[in-house]
């Protein structure tokens, strides 16, 4: 569905990606991660144009995406959550869902779509007439995914969902985002710190470190590796002699 070949980014003389290639295949759930200043935020960026690429190429669905102007990309289907829960703060939560289905056709779609929102997040039917800016950071979380889920993306792009979240909430949140890519049968693709959860909820993984791709795999395989164990969730390597 989405497959990057060689891309290059940067602002001015910083390289922020070098030569990455990866691919997303329809109905995946594929994890990007590592740590801060890796240039996972910069992917996202140059996916929906906000970053011009230096060298390579995107397909999205079989197109050419840099060959389109970012503001064509928009009806793509293509939802991207930045980094830091960026809800219109004095709407209700209904108001920002309706916003973000803006763009679905038809009445009686939107209100699917809005539906949809409530059915993956619960805790968001629950309070449709509250203001945005009253919610706590991970109910926030959720409205900023629901926006982007009203208007029936086919990718989904999201950026440190758990950022500022307790582990607990953040578990609870990696378990929506599971529920939503089951429900709304969106591919997702997911840019994290937390190595060890974000892996674990999804089927394809991939690390990013100083704008490289060092390791990709199924989950299972990279939450055994000891460079990842050691590096990502302080466990220490098993010495050779006493692996034996
Ligand atoms: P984090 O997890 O901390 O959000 P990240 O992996 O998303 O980090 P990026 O935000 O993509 O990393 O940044 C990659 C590199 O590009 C970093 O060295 C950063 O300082 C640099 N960078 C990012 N945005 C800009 C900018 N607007 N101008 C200059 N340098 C930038």
């Amino acid at each position: 569905m989405l497959r990057l070949e060689g891309i290059s980014a940067g602002y001015g003389n910083i390289q922020a990606l070098r030569d990455v290639s990866l691919e997303v295949a329809r109905g995946r759930m594929v994890a990007l991660v590592g740590p801060n200043g890796a240039g996972k935020s910069t992917l996202f960026k140059v996916i929906s144009g906000v970053v011009p690429a230096r060298a390579g190429r995107i397909f999205y669905e079989g197109q050419d995406l840099l060959a389109l102007d970012p503001a064509d990309r928009a009806g793509l289907g293509i939802a991207h959550v930045p980094e830091g829960r960026q809800v219109f703060r004095t709407m209700t939560i209904a108001e920002n869902l309706e916003m973000g289905a803006y763009c679905v056709r038809g009445r009686a779609a939107k209100k699917r779509a809005v539906e949809r929102a409530y059915e993956i997040f619960p805790a968001l039917a629950q309070r449709q007439r509250q203001q945005a800016g009253t919610l706590s950071g991970g109910q926030q979380q959720m409205l900023a995914i629901g926006r982007a889920l009203a208007s029936m993306p086919r990718l989904l792009l999201l950026d440190e969902p758990s950022l500022g979240l307790s582990p607990i909430m953040a578990d609870e949140m990696f378990e929506h985002i599971g529920r939503a890519h089951t429900v709304a049968g969106v591919t997702v693709l997911l840019v994290e710190q937390r190595v060890a959860e974000s892996l674990e909820s999804c089927d394809w993984g991939c690390v990013l470190d100083f704008g490289r791709i060092t390791l990709q795999g199924p989950p299972q395989t990279l939450l055994r590796d000891e460079r990842i164990r050691a590096t990502y969730m302080g466990i220490a390597a098993v010495p050779q002699d006493d692996a034996a």
